[in-house]
């Protein structure tokens, strides 16, 4: 099956076939964190899908070459390390760190290179010669802007309206509205209380922007293929970075940009005044498995809202320990017997939806559905022991497919494990029932049922056991 893998393009904003610039591979860069505070879980989701989209590329045979940027300097690093007096490097480190623990506990592939900001000033600086030297830049006050009236596909990718636009007057911060299109920083005059480098274009520091410029053309060319990152930095964040590489080497910037949607909690935008503001850490404190967050962020088609709840998060828990109580009795069932083709008939079917799901676009619901569709069949031919030693290999080695793209790691819960969940379970109904909660009540049950397990009223008190076969 030739890998067909089509993309929303931001830059056309429609689905598109993905075409490799050079065959068999892909060049990807995501904008990585600013480390100026711990990741928050609306950042994961964006790294999270990008995860999704790095292994469905290598899924699919291709090799990936990916590159994500760590931003240690920027005006919101430099008002961090000085409200803590402590200089950039110092501050950021803890940051790094947490970033690379996380990364790794979410099961995220590590990207190949990470360059830093601050060991790539001598690219920025080469970049804006460059810019000067074309007469897309201009020098006032000690620093150096992008002139967008020099670039007349300025706005393409964040569709700006001409009036909006304000050329001439400029913007010192790296971020502002989109309503106030305006001549941009690429060089930061000397400030008290910021760091300096001392350049050939003077003394000062970068802008944001140029940053994402000047190393994904340093490791990927100055071409490449897929640019990927969360819808807010749409603009004026990749906006620039296409006026400043475009305008600088004359060549079409970025293939493809894929943007990831927000994520809100409990249906508003996640702030710490709210008091609705996580981190992974604070989720993992209530307890949950880190592959039960990455499975309730990468279950959501990554170009929809998502709406992070405690409740989606043991639903997602739910899901995980599925596929994992279905693989544990696989493993348990498994028989000597010939192949049945009828088993080698669904697990086919079920690949070739898991495949396209993902395929079109990252369609990750039917890809999904494919799975559990897969885990309905089976189940009834499990549970009467109609599944051959032979056949209990094949289904779990698809399974091994689906992780090495999902990748949840589904596990089973330990036996022990198990009974102990379910009693707690079952005394929770029972207070609940005691304090005439019954809507609580049914909830628990209906959760157990969920996850394979009747709950008996028997006066002797309550007893559980294994449900049959899932209806579908
Ligand atoms: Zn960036």
């Amino acid at each position: 099956m030739a890998a067909m893998i089509r993309l929303h393009n931001t830059l056309g904003g429609r689905v598109e076939e993905f075409v490799p610039i050079e065959s068999g591979s892909v060049k990807l860069y995501t904008c990585g964190p600013t480390v100026y505070d711990f990741p928050h879980i609306g950042n994961w989701r964006s790294y999270v899908f990008e995860d999704l989209l790095k292994r469905l590329f290598l899924y699919r045979g291709f090799r990936v070459l990916h590159v994500m940027n760590i931003t240690d300097v920027d005006d919101k690093t430099i008002r961090g390390a000085n409200a803590k007096g402590v200089g950039l490097e110092e501050y950021t480190r803890p940051f790094i760190e947490a970033f690379a623990r996380d990364r790794d506990i979410l099961n995220i592939l590590p990207a190949d290179v990470y360059p830093r900001a601050t060991a790539h000033i001598e690219e920025m600086v080469g970049l804006i010669e460059t810019l000067l030297q074309k007469g897309f830049a201009y020098r006032k006050d000690g620093s150096i802007y992008f002139a967008i009236d020099k670039f007349p596909a300025y706005g393409l990718l964040s569709k700006i309206k001409a009036e909006d636009l304000r050329p001439g007057s400029h913007a010192d911060s790296d971020e502002y509205e989109k309503e106030s299109v305006r001549d941009f920083a690429l060089w930061k005059a000397p400030k008290e209380g910021e760091p300096v480098w001392e350049t050939r274009i003077g003394p000062g520091r970068p802008g944001w922007h140029i940053e994402c410029s000047a190393m994904s053309s340093k490791y990927l060319g100055r071409t490449f293929d897929i640019h990927c990152g969360g819808v807010d930095n749409i603009f004026p964040h990749h906006e620039n970075e296409i006026a400043q590489s475009e305008a600088a080497n004359g060549v079409k910037f970025v293939n493809y940009w894929v943007h990831g949607h927000h994520l809100v909690v409990d249906g508003e935008k996640m702030s710490k005044s709210k008091g609705n503001f996580y981190t992974l850490t604070d989720i993992l404190a209530r307890g949950y498995d880190p592959l039960d967050v990455r499975y309730l962020l990468v279950a959501t088609h990554y170009r929809k809202m998502l709406n992070f709840t405690f409740e989606a998060l043991d639903q997602a828990r739910t899901a995980r320990r599925r596929i994992g109580n279905f693989l544990g009795e696989l493993r348990a069932a498994a028989q000597d017997g010939p192949s049945d083709p009828a088993v080698v008939r669904m697990v086919d079917e079920a690949r070739a939806g898991f495949v396209a799901g993902l395929e079109d676009d990252l369609n990750i619901s039917e890809a999904l559905a494919a799975v559990f569709t897969l885990i309905k069949s089976a189940y009834p031919l499990l549970q009467c022991g109609g599944i051959s030693g032979p056949d209990a290999l094949t289904i779990a080695s698809f399974f091994a497919e689906v992780d090495e793209v999902v990748a949840v790691k589904p596990a089973p819960l330990p036996r022990e494990q198990l009974e102990a969940e379910i009693l707690n379970k079952i005394e929770a109904r029972q207070k609940a029932r005691a304090d005439r909660d019954f809507k609580r009540a049914d909830g628990i049950r209906d959760e157990l049922l969920e996850a394979g397990i009747v709950l008996e009223d028997t006066k002797d008190g309550v007893r559980w056991k294994k449900a049959g076969p899932p209806k579908s």
